[in-house]
């Protein structure tokens, strides 16, 4: 990854910093349901302000396609954030044609902070509009990116902007791209991935990254079965993608060239029925029957991959094993993630995971706690395990 510069490396005291933030908050009634998002970008804010910086929050809510609708409004955000920042954030609406934020932002003094309402209200965010990115620059004197989830999208206020004003990471960025880089970049080897989920369809650029660059990969979940397939075995009413077995094949064949092993459940959990507590039976991945699901891995597929994972330095972890949302299939998830859990404890794996159901898994499993970085980012990290530039972080490579 090139150098990227962050607030270490600017003077802070008096300037107005335009800090891109990810407030996109599950929101009820006008409240906000939960504040996790809110939680993450609190320590950049508090640490502007405490270096006497004035700041301008710009952030995206939903998806109002380029026009004011006002059950998109960011205005129940200010509240939450008031109080995780124990301090006051004024709202500022802005349609964004009209010249409320310069207003506000002419206005501000060291240690104010100021919301500016969804930068998707403009109709000129989301396709990168040049004269809306430089009228969001000129807000401000410096652009400080502490979105990183957004940051897989070319925006008027996550790119445009970077391009008219000085622009760093802020310490959450930061805090995700070193995690990041400590995970594929420049990795403590060996590196064992875990890519489990329901399909390989959707993952295809993924696998394709990751055989290139790691050295063992676990296939886990409803995609482990399309290879297992793709061997030859029969896998009876499972999920399974039957036009990508070549596909596969393919990515086995590249796996092995490149010296990464690829590790496929040796013995499953099979069920006649996808719903919790459905009668369920161990067997051998090659003993499915015609009318039964693989639904999760055995108890040796997992001793296999705890085994792998005493011999790797680093983890990274997309997608379940099984279908971890209806027990008894959430066993294997539950199991290698507390190992990884325990393993990252004892200071002997470093373990990142993120990207769909991920972290949901993990939480579920206890495990998300003890991981060394557990990224939120869906989308972003999804793209970064691909191996994609990511716009909103390539502008702020020096
Ligand atoms: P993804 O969004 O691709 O990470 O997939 C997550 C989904 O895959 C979860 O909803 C799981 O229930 C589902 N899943 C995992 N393993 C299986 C399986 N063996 N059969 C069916 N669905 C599965």
């Amino acid at each position: 990854m090139p150098a990227f510069r962050s607030l270490d490396d600017v003077a802070l005291e008096g300037r107005k910093v335009l800090l891109r933030v990810d407030l996109n908050v599950p929101i009820e009634n006008g409240v906000v349901r939960d504040a996790t998002r809110i939680e993450r970008v609190v320590p950049t804010i508090r640490e502007l302000c405490d270096k006497g910086a004035s700041v301008i929050l710009l952030a995206h809510f939903d998806r109002p396609k380029g026009k004011v609708v006002p059950e998109m409004s960011l205005a129940p955000v200010a509240p939450a954030l008031s109080q995780a920042l124990g301090k006051q954030v004024r709202f500022v609406f802005t349609d964004w044609q009209d010249t409320k934020a310069e207003e506000a932002a002419s206005a501000l003094k060291p240690g104010d902070v100021i919301l500016l309402e969804n930068t998707r209200f403009a109709a000129g965010e989301e396709t990168n509009d040049a004269a809306l990115a430089e009228k969001m620059a000129k807000l401000g004197d410096l652009f400080v990116n502490d979105a990183f989830s957004a940051a897989h999208r070319a925006h008027a206020s996550t790119e445009g902007v970077a391009h008219h004003v000085e622009a760093v990471a802020g310490r959450a960025m930061q805090a995700e791209l070193k995690a990041l880089a400590a995970a594929l970049e420049t990795p403590k080897r060996p590196v064992l991935a875990v890519v489990g989920g329901a399909k390989i369809s959707t993952k295809l650029d993924l696998l394709g990254n990751l055989t290139a660059k790691v050295d063992v990969l676990v296939i886990g979940g409803g995609m482990a079965n399309t290879f297992l397939a793709a061997q030859g075995v029969k896998v009876g009413k499972s999920l399974c993608e039957n036009d990508l077995l070549d596909t596969a094949r393919e990515i086995m064949a590249n796996a092995a060239a490149k010296g990464c092993k690829i590790m496929l459940p040796s013995d499953v959990v099979l069920a006649k029925q996808f719903k919790a507590g459905a009668e369920s039976r161990l067997a051998d991945a090659h003993d499915v029957g015609a009318d039964e699901m693989i639904l999760d891995a055995g108890p040796n597929s997992r001793a296999a991959v705890k085994a792998a994972l005493d011999q790797a330095a680093t983890l990274v972890w997309n997608g379940p094993f099984g279908a971890f949302e209806i027990p008894p299939f959430d066993a294997a998830t539950n199991d290698v993630a507390r190992y990884a859990a325990t393993r990252t404890k004892l200071g002997k794996l470093i373990s990142i995971a993120g990207g769909g159901d991920t972290v949901a898994a993990l939480n579920q499993a206890g495990a998300a706690e003890s991981f060394t970085y557990v990224s939120t980012a869906g989308g972003a990290f999804l793209e970064w395990l691909e191996g994609k530039a990511l716009p909103g972080v390539t502008a702020l490579y020096v």
